[in-house]
């Protein structure tokens, strides 16, 4: 790190997320706002940094760390870039699949990187809780709802929770459907052929429902974002933390002690 402050690049700086971590960055002690990149708005300005188009702008300004929030097609040139570079990276782009993780987890070795699929400490703690619920429920569905902007389905979130169930537990009922009367009424198959339904939603943020059930009980648990706003202590924080956990890391629960 230059000095005590943590110099702080931003890609996707013209979308939602990046401006909202923009300003998270440049109201947090201790690191400061030194570049911002987004293709679709070179030449304006966010936090007062100006948005330049291409990524390897921003390395030539000496950034330590990198946030993104982009495409995952974009993310992933945009990590090689990082990775090359030695720049540690906090990812929050959605889409990015186990192929890729592989890929990060051989490229970052100079440099950091931790991707979340959910940088809400309150989401966080929903996997963590619907993982030990698991073992306990022989049947669990998950709803999640997102804005009628998102692109990608089912939500790197409610993936993220599927799998951790499915390593959780081993004893899942199977789907009773034989006859489906329209097309996609079960939802997604995800692992161990737990359902997720998405709805995308104008009004929405982010939210998500696990329910599980067994004899005579039911179990739901919920999160619900109500701004853009519930990511940023999560993205401060990877921030703050990058530095000092090597190689790939995949989730905020390390960071949580959880
Ligand atoms: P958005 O469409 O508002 O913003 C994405 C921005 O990325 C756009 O401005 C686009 O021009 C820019 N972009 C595209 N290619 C780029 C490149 N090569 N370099 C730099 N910028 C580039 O989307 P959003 O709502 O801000 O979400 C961004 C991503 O973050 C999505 O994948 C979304 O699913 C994910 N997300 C993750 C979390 C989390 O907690 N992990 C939370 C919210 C959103």
């Amino acid at each position: 790190m230059s000095g005590d402050l943590i110099r702080v690049g931003v890609l996707g700086a013209a979308g939602r997320m990046g401006r909202s971590v923009a300003d998270a960055v440049a109201a947090a002690d201790g690191m400061v706002l030194v570049a911002a990149v987004d293709p679709s708005a070179p030449g304006s300005r966010v936090c007062n940094v100006e948005v330049v188009a291409d990524i390897r702008d921003l390395v030539e300004t000496g950034v330590d760390v990198v946030v993104d929030f982009t495409v995952a097609e974009a993310s992933r040139v945009n990590l090689d870039v990082l990775a090359s570079a030695g720049v540690h990276a906090v990812v929050g782009t959605s889409g990015l699949d186990e192929t890729d993780i592989g890929e990060l987890r051989a490229a970052f070795t100079s440099s950091n990187c931790l991707i979340a699929p959910n940088f809400a400490i309150g989401a966080v703690l929903m996997m963590h809780f619907a993982e030990l619920a698991a073992p306990w429920f022989e049947t669990a569905e998950i709803i999640e709802v997102h804005h009628d902007g998102k692109v990608d389905a089912p939500s790197g979130t409610a993936i993220a929770t599927a799998e951790r169930m499915a390593a959780a537990s081993a004893d899942w009922a199977p789907d009773p459907t034989t006859r489906v009367v329209m097309a996609g009424a079960r939802g997604a198959a995800g692992p161990a052929e737990i359902r997720i339904h998405s709805l995308r939603m104008r009004g929405a943020v982010a939210d998500q429902e696990v329910v599980l059930g067994t004899d005579g009980q039911t179990l739901t648990i919920r999160h619900d974002t109500i701004d853009r706003g519930s990511f940023m202590p999560g993205v401060v924080l990877a921030v703050r933390r990058i530095a000092g956990i090597p190689g790939l890391t995949v989730g905020l629960d390390a960071l949580l002690g959880i």
